[in-house]
């Protein structure tokens, strides 16, 4: 059987910027990709909803139809313009996955992103 600390290391090591969320999308946990794509240390970002990546110029419908799809505990892949930190936009392909628990709630969202502005 693999260690149970292997599924927090593969994690914490990803190259993907992965985060873990609550419902309303308040962020649980960052791994070292997100802090260091983000720009953001993880204790800054623990409690502060994923909003604080929106650059503020995304059209609140796709938001919209982001939330619709993952409310309805379906995964949703698109692409957003995020801003670091230090006031970078940067174009970020995203997909969130609904984290259900053992008794079929709908408890968390594993988010999971990277950089494509360069990609053609
Ligand atoms: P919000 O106050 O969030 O509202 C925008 C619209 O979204 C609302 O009109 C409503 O229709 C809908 N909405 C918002 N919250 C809810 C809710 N709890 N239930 C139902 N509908 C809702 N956003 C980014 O910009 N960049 C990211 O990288 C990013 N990553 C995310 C990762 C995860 C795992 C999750 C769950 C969400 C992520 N989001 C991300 C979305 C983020 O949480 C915000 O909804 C978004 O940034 C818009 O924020 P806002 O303050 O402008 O508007």
């Amino acid at each position: 059987p693999l260690p149970p600390r292997l599924f927090f290391e593969a994690v914490e090591q990803s190259p993907l910027a992965i985060s873990i969320t609550d419902a309303r999308a308040t962020i649980l946990y960052a791994n070292r990709a997100f802090e260091t794509l983000t720009g953001y240390a993880r204790k800054e970002v623990l409690g502060c909803n994923e909003s604080i990546l929106s650059n503020r110029a995304t059209p609140e419908s796709i938001y919209r139809h982001l939330w619709r799809t993952i409310e309805h505990r379906q995964p949703w892949t698109g692409t957003l313009v995020n801003r670091t930190k230090g006031g970078d936009d940067y174009l970020a392909e995203l997909t969130i996955a609904p984290v259900l628990d053992r008794g079929g709630a709908l408890r968390y969202f594993l988010g999971m992103h990277r950089d494509v502005t360069k990609v053609h």
